[in-house]
């Protein structure tokens, strides 16, 4: 039998059948983990739901996998609330959105988002077992609301792989013998560090810590800023009071941020946040964002990662350099930036052979029962 491997995560949804990753998009791998409500009643998953969160944005559900699993009382669904613009009430002792289209809980958020892989793999599914990637900190109450939601998606049997082992497993075969391993996560809004022993048949962490609001989340935030300050100064136009708009100009960020891993230097196009400001086709100078501007910005946030790697090690009595090789995971470890203080710190190169956007969900589609 086959396993379908799925990384359910905070930001994205990646899934994997054997070695091969899913098209999930119309041409990418990568499903959003955004849920939209729509008035009409049609519900969307991915993309086409994270284009809704600018204009509805109570509607349009992410990062619910942070506080899936976790009690009202606890502080990380307090700060959440604090955090997000969603509606919540408590419902027995959990929280729960509240929705035009009802009341659901964040594991009902998932079920919708595996749903919609159950339908993508279709007439596969029940000739699948299905392996979920959790995080290493996960509680048991945290796996057991994975588990539920998979059961709800109609996938029954699922089991759990924790996300760094998933990560060491995609791998295996590939770097030779290797004792101790570091995979080095680092998502859309969570920073994740873990050693993992190598030595025996199937990898196991020997330690692990989250830092649980860092990632690229937060890179995006800071161009946006930087971009306001620049149309505020050129136009005297606040862009940041209108959520509406902020949240077109932070979605715009992002691209460019990404295409900034590619190249020198990328042009914004604004006229797609504010159809007032310039696109590229007039004859007014375009913002640019140059390479050396997002390194600048993202230095402190790669370096407040290495924070939580000094944590790791200290505890487990190890210096970064007597680990056998470190493991990229996550969309932001393509920011040229990361690479090089990972190199920096660790005194070798991170592995990207792998695709680190995928490397968890292709590890899990390799697991063992
Ligand atoms: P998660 O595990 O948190 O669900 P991912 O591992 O998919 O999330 O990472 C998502 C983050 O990676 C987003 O902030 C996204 O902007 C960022 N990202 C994806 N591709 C790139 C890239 N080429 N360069 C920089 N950042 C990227
Ligand atoms: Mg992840």
């Amino acid at each position: 039998m086959e396993t379908l491997g799925v990384d359910l995560g905070t930001t994205n949804t990646v899934a994997a059948v054997g070695r091969q990753v899913l098209a999930l998009g119309a041409t990418r791998s990568v499903m959003p983990s955004v849920v939209a409500f729509l008035p009409n009643g049609t519900v969307h998953t991915g993309a086409v739901a994270r284009r809704r969160r600018a204009i509805d944005v109570k509607n349009t559900i992410y990062s619910s996998k942070r506080i899936m699993g976790r009690l009202w009382d606890e502080t990380e669904t307090q700060e959440f609330r604090e955090r997000y613009p969603f509606d919540m009430v408590e419902r027995e002792g959990a929280p729960a959105f509240v929705t035009r289209a009802g009341e659901f809980k964040p594991k009902d958020v998932a079920a919708i988002l595996l749903s919609t892989i159950h339908e993508r793999v279709a007439a596969m599914a029940s000739k699948l077992e299905i392996v979920i990637t959790v995080p290493s900190g996960f509680s048991e109450r945290q796996r057991f609301a994975t588990l539920e939601a998979a059961g709800k998606a109609r996938f029954a049997n699922a089991s759990l792989i924790e996300e760094p082992v998933s990560a060491a497993r995609a791998y295996q075969g590939q770097l030779g013998r290797l004792e101790r391993l570091g995979v080095y996560d680092l998502g859309g809004g969570t920073f994740d560090f873990a050693v993992l022993d190598c030595s025996g048949d199937e990898p196991r962490v020997l330690r692990s810590s989250s830092d649980m609001f860092l990632g690229g989340d937060d890179i995006d935030a800071t161009i946006t800023e930087w971009v306001a300050t620049e149309v505020l100064k050129r136009h005297n136009w606040d862009l940041t009071n209108y959520p509406e708009v902020r949240d077109r100009l932070l979605h715009e960020c992002e691209r460019a941020k990404i295409r900034l891993s590619k190249w020198e230097r990328v042009n914004l196009d604004l006229s797609r946040v504010d159809p007032e400001l310039q696109s590229s086709a007039s004859g007014e100078e375009p913002i640019t964002l140059h390479r050396e501007v997002l390194d600048e910005l993202a230095d402190k946030l790669v370096r407040r990662t290495f924070v939580t790697c000094d944590r790791v090690l200290r505890e487990i009595g190890l210096q970064p350099d007597q680990l056998d090789a470190i493991l990229l995971a996550g969309g932001s470890t393509h920011l040229p930036m990361v690479k090089r203080g990972v190199e920096a710190y660790f005194g070798k190169p991170g592995r990207d052979d792998l695709e680190p956007t995928e490397v968890v969900a292709l590890g899990a589609s390799r697991a063992p029962r």
